[in-house]
């Protein structure tokens, strides 16, 4: 029986590197979830398709060439047989990701592959919904925050032009799978805590 540690949090709140030294802690796949959304818009935007678009979104996934798997204990999306890295975290990405991310389609379909991946192994999944939708039976959740200051000077020192204060009101106020505290998550606010702090915590939730 494979087990999934969910992680939710907003913008750069540092639940992806936590994410990513609790997978090899512990000997789990870490699945980026944003990283699938992010594939998305990549896809739409090399198809010329407006993320802003609904229906034309919804018909590009009718035939939409997007995997993701699990290599060497992490997972990799591919869109049209590519692998996307540094494509997904372009300022046209970041600028549109939170449009394309309330389309209901968009998310079933994601949902979908996120849930297939626990036949690989158990998983550390990271992004918004994960507590929430994803795998709501799980008993391990939790919720990485800081502050909005924190998380946009975390964001300037990655080198990224990136509203997360503007993402972070559009996550949480679409109507589908709105980015909240999922029931049973332990909240670890990182705003004033070292990533050595951080995970201690988190270990600490998920063992408790
Ligand atoms: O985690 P990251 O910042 O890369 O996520 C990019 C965007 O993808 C988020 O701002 C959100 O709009 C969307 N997302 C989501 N649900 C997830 C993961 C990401 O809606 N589980």
């Amino acid at each position: 029986q494979h087990i999934a540690v969910a992680i939710d949090g907003p913008a750069a709140s540092g639940k992806s590197t936590v994410a990513k030294k609790l997978a090899k802690l512990l000997g789990l796949n870490m699945v980026n979830t944003g990283a699938m959304y992010r594939a998305v818009v990549w896809g739409a935007l090399q198809k010329n398709v407006s993320p802003n678009d609904p229906a034309a979104v919804v018909a590009m996934l009718s035939d939409f060439d997007f995997e993701c798997k699990i290599n060497q204990g992490s997972s990799e999306v591919w869109v049209d047989g590519q692998l996307l890295e540094s494509e997904l975290r372009s300022d046209a990405v970041n600028a549109n990701v939170s449009a394309i991310a309330a389309i209901v389609e968009v998310r079933e379909l994601l949902v979908a592959k996120q849930r297939g991946l626990l036949q690989y192994g158990s998983v550390i999944m990271e992004g918004r919904d994960i507590g929430s939708v994803v795998f709501p039976d799980t008993p391990y959740k939790l919720y990485i925050d800081a502050s909005e200051e924190v998380r946009a000077a975390r964001r300037a020192a990655d080198g990224e032009v990136d509203a997360v204060g503007k993402r972070d009101a559009q996550d949480s106020k679409r109507k589908v799978s709105p980015l909240i505290v999922a029931d049973g998550a332990t909240v670890i606010d990182s705003s004033e805590m070292t990533l050595e702090e951080v995970i201690e915590a988190a270990v600490a939730a998920l063992t408790a």
